[in-house]
């Protein structure tokens, strides 16, 4: 029996090198894709639908359903377009079903994947930080595996299964992004360009422009705590510039395991997928020797607002997640724009998560989803509404 899967984002960054993956295990013989999705690259959805030979591809852009129609004529495969569509597609049994949307937009397709999917591998980590205990609970009444695909966060995991219990601390490592040794007059005319160019990463333009704010680490430690269930102040973030580390535990007794390997999501991605088997997977391996060293330092709040932002929100409770990544949202589309510069990034969150504290932390995503969706708009509004001082 070919093990059915779903790929939601199968163009972005994480989508490519899940595709990667299937194909090198065997691809269409070995499994039964039913979908892939994407936006607006609509050629390399196509392909990928073609390659894969999917049942169906879905496209977000409602306005690109001829295109794909047109690319994909005379294959057979099933074509759809908008939200709803994407809703529907992944309402439907999967063995396996991958989350790689980017932003809120991945938050419905991975409640219906948690529903109906006997695995989730989550890299969507906006739906743990928008909806973290609705997603949990929904994959724990329909028995959905959910395995973490942020690399910190399969590190943590794989490090885990030598025992969750009596762990004291989380240890998530950070690389620091392209800014890490930037003065704050330098990052206040940080550019696009600047901002998109991780060291270590090769990731879409929205979580590289995160990773230089830092507020993809911020989003990283709700979510580490949404997964792992552990006090707020046992999450602590340890800048490592080489990205060899990719999180740690530690136990009550000192003893730390920490998972390394080199900087390709493939490691994670395949891990997930294999799960709980371990394949050879195509990630270079480590030669220590050759590493001869290894860094660490202490996080600068002051430089990197983000993470001060993140133990706010974790104080803070109920639906302050979703208010703080949807605060990150609309200030990313308004630097991504040139509307307004690199530090009023943190500046707008602050601002939108003070002014919807109480709206937040009175309501909780188990609410429902159309609560959590509210509050989303609401934060985005606001977040578009701040004006630089
Ligand atoms: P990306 O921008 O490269 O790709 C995003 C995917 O989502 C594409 O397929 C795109 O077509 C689709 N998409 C974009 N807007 C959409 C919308 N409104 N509705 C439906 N689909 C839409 O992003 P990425 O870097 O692959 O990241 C995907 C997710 O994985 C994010 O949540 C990110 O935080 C997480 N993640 C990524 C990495 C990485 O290395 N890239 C690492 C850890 C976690
Ligand atoms: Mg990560």
């Amino acid at each position: 029996m070919r093990r059915s899967v779903g790929i939601f984002g199968s163009t972005g960054s994480i989508g490519q090198n899940t595709v990667d993956l299937l194909q090198r295990q065997g691809g269409a013989e070995v499994y039964d894709v039913r979908v892939v999705t994407g936006a607006r690259n609509i050629a390399l959805l196509a392909e990928q639908a073609k390659t894969l030979q999917s049942d169906m591809a879905v496209t977000a852009e409602e306005s690109l359903l001829d295109d794909l129609r047109a690319a994909l004529s005379g294959t057979g495969i099933e074509v759809a377009a908008g939200s709803e569509a994407l809703r529907a597609a992944a309402a439907q049994p999967l063995d396996w079903g991958m989350s790689a949307i980017v932003g809120a937009a991945g938050l419905v397709p991975t409640l219906e994947m948690a529903r109906h999917a006997k695995t989730l591998a989550l890299a969507n980590k906006e739906s743990l930080v928008c909806a973290g205990e609705l997603l949990q609970d929904t994959c724990a009444r329909h028995g959905c595996r959910l395995i973490p695909v942020d690399s910190e966060h399969s590190a943590i995991f794989q490090a885990m299964q030598g025992g969750s219990a009596d762990i004291s601390r989380i240890l998530l490592t950070a690389s620091g992004g392209p800014f890490r040794d930037w003065t704050l007059e330098q990052m206040r005319e940080a550019t696009l360009a600047q901002a998109v160019a991780h060291p270590n990463w090769d990731m879409g333009q929205r979580i590289s422009i995160d990773s230089a704010t830092m507020f993809n680490k911020a989003l990283e430690v709700i979510e580490a705590q949404q997964l792992f269930d552990v006090e707020a102040g046992a999450i602590e973030v340890v800048v490592h510039p080489q990205s060899i580390i990719h999180s740690m535990i530690e136990y009550h007794d000192g003893a730390i395991l920490a998972q390394m390997g080199a900087p390709d999501m493939r490691g994670a991605i395949g891990f997930a997928l294999n799960w709980p088997e371990r394949r050879d997977l195509p990630v270079d391996r480590l030669d220590f020797a050759a590493l001869s060293r290894l860094d660490f330092a202490a996080p600068d709040e002051a430089r990197f607002p983000a993470l001060r932002l993140a133990k706010q929100v974790l104080e803070a409770g109920g639906l302050s997640g979703a208010v703080f990544n949807a605060a990150k949202e609309a200030a990313l589309d308004r630097f991504i724009t040139g509307d307004i510069g690199f530090l009023d990034m943190a500046a707008l969150v602050e601002y939108t998560l003070d002014k919807l504290h109480l709206e937040a932390s009175a309501a909780n995503s188990l609410d429902g989803l159309d609560r959590v969706l509210e509050i989303d708009r609401n934060a985005r509004r606001t977040g578009m509404d701040w004006q630089p001082a």
